[in-house]
């Protein structure tokens, strides 16, 4: 057994005492197992029905993680899974009971409700005015059956919810319990375990599951199910918990329900997660209104894997009750609510602004994408035969996969202005190359269209600008420079090129910056690489020019044909 302990006999007095330290709010009482509101005799003063609850311990965080303003006044805590002795019960009445007397909350295990029993008689005789509800919301058991009827679970909490509303509120004893009963019958609660826990004195599970296997309407002692069944998608166990409890509290179509979703104690968030979207999915096909929903960690048994589900139907008293203010350590507030059968979606279309705003532009751009695209398909045996030899050999179908999907979709681009253009053919990039080029070519065509934003037939000067910045701007994404054996050792001697002489302009600059990025690129093979995969192969690179860089003359070189061509 592996567990953050110290000795077994101390697991409960270390627990409480770690939780009233955490929680200034909270006090222990001398001598017992009993958690209590800190400001106990102010609370006794102010005239309000004192609540207390508790049992067997190992249900963390109930029920003293619930102490607190609108909810518990005292929980007394017996050893793991086990009732407290009757004298511990006594203890918290006597020091946590006014004027205004006391209500037990006592979920429905045999020993609960003697102790809790007991110590109720022996405190009225003594003269204090005390009474007590017992909590039986576990649906897995018949209600009728000839055994100790149905267990308490995790609807507890919310009862401890609604009746410490009630007597926040100053109601009488009386009426706080009847309110209490109420929230009672009109809960029900059902569970499956995944896995089974172990209590630390005994050292091992209280039962075991096969790989596969799950239990259904599990006990929160560690005890086995109701039924073992194989494991099944999140959705068809929600649909079982949920089918039960509807059924037996004759909940249906148009009724409103609080709901609660309750790791067990061992359930990644991730799985409590998808059984919330499940519950929501499965209630909308029953026709019921989640009007609030809470999940989360609220009544385990140790560290069992598995959840629970508590449904309660609502009206606006209990409502009112369930939202009424109450801070305690393990409540979270409001619930979330009502809730739909789906998570809200924002459309992107609806977030994206002028997206599809159209305008006119220069018609010699798309005719030289098309060349540098074509150019590209034409070589893509050379530059992945070049990236066998340096790389992993992808570039070639790479850019030949990008540059398929520019020559498809080039057409149907809806604004022809050159930064729009640049921008969609960076998005056509980004979802068809892979790897390092696709992320980079991305980044930089991004680049270059935010320079070219308001000039929608631009010059030499502006093109000039923009290939510098977008070659820039893949420099810092990669984070190289010239000399690391990338396709920057082609695109930034070119970008200086076309930068210095741009106010010349024309057909004879163009061939100047080819020139370089055919240079740099060219000297890339005398280079062993530090950036990118070839940077594995050291020395060994040595002799093959970067594919990247011979990538960025073909389509440099082919862009500039087009543009002779066109004039
Ligand atoms: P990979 O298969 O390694 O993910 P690609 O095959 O898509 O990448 O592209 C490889 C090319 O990417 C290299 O030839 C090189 O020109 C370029 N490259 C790799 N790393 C960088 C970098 N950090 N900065 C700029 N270019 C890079
Ligand atoms: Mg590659």
């Amino acid at each position: 057994m592996k567990k953050l302990i110290n000795a077994t006999a101390d697991v409960v007095d270390d627990m409480i005492a770690g939780l009233a330290i955490a929680n200034p709010g909270l006090a222990l009482l001398e001598g017992e197992r009993v958690v209590l509101r800190a400001d106990i005799e102010a609370f006794k003063a102010s005239g309000r029905v004192a609540l207390i609850s508790g049992g067997g311990s190992g249900h963390e965080p109930a029920h003293a993680g619930y102490i607190g303003e609108g909810l518990l006044t005292a929980a007394v805590c017996g050893d793991v899974f086990t009732s407290p002795s009757t004298d511990a019960v006594l203890a918290a009445i006597r020091a946590a009971t006014g004027p205004a007397g006391a209500l037990l909350i006592v979920k429905n295990y045999t020993g609960d409700r003697l102790n809790f029993g007991l110590a109720a008689e022996i405190a009225r005789s003594e003269g204090f005015a005390v009474d007590m509800v017992v909590v039986a919301d576990d649906m897995a058991l018949a209600e009728n059956a000839e055994t100790a009827g149905r267990r308490g679970i995790a609807g507890t909490v919310l009862v401890h919810k609604i009746t410490g509303a009630a007597a926040a509120e100053g109601l009488s004893l009386a009426d706080v319990k009847t309110e209490a009963e109420r929230a009672i019958s009109a809960i029900g609660s059902m569970g499956v375990a995944l896995s089974a826990c172990t209590v630390p004195a005994a050292g091992k599970p209280g039962f075991t599951l096969g790989d596969g296997e799950i239990e259904l309407g599990l006990g929160i002692h560690g005890e086995a199910g109701v039924s073992r069944t194989a494991m099944q998608p999140s959705r068809a166990l929600v649909e079982i918990l949920l089918g039960r409890i509807f059924a037996d509290r004759n909940i249906g179509q148009g009724d409103r329900v609080a709901l609660l979703v309750n790791n067990l104690g061992g359930t990644p968030v991730m799985e409590m997660q998808i059984v919330v979207a499940d519950v929501a999915r499965v209630a909308a096909r029953f026709g019921v209104t989640i009007d609030r929903l809470w999940a989360g960690t609220f009544l385990t048994a140790l560290e069992m894997a598995g959840c629970s589900l508590s449904a309660m139907k609502v009206d606006a008293a209990l409502l009112a009750r369930l939202d009424a203010p109450a801070s305690a350590p393990a409540w979270p507030g409001r619930g979330a609510g009502p809730i739909g059968a789906g998570p809200k979606v924002i459309s992107q279309a609806a977030v994206a602004p002028g997206a599809l705003e159209a305008g006119e532009g220069d018609p010699r751009l798309a005719v030289a994408v098309r060349a540098a695209a074509e150019a590209l398909i034409a070589d893509e045996a050379r530059l992945t035969d070049l990236d066998q030899q340096v790389g992993d050999g992808d570039l070639g179908l790479n850019l030949a996969r990008g540059a398929e999907a520019i020559l498809r979709e080039i057409d149907a681009y809806p604004d022809k202005r050159a930064a729009s253009v640049l921008r969609a053919l960076s998005a056509s990039l980004r979802k068809t190359v892979g790897g390092t080029s696709g992320a980079l070519y991305a980044a930089g065509l991004l680049r270059a269209a935010s320079e070219l934003e308001g000039v929608p037939t631009p010059g030499f000067a502006d093109w000039a600008r923009a290939f510098a910045a977008g070659s820039a701007a893949i420099a810092r994404l990669g984070d190289a420079r010239v000399g690391d054996r990338t396709m920057l050792d082609a695109l930034l001697p070119a970008a200086e090129v076309l930068s210095a002489a741009s106010a010349y302009g024309g057909a004879e600059v163009l061939g100047h910056a080819i020139a370089a990025a055919r240079e740099g690129s060219a000297a890339t093979a005398a280079i062993a690489s530090r950036r990118g995969r070839s940077s594995y192969l050291g020395e060994r690179a040595v002799g093959v020019p970067d594919p990247g860089a011979e990538a960025v003359v073909v389509w440099l070189a082919a862009i500039a044909g087009s543009l002779g061509r066109s004039g």
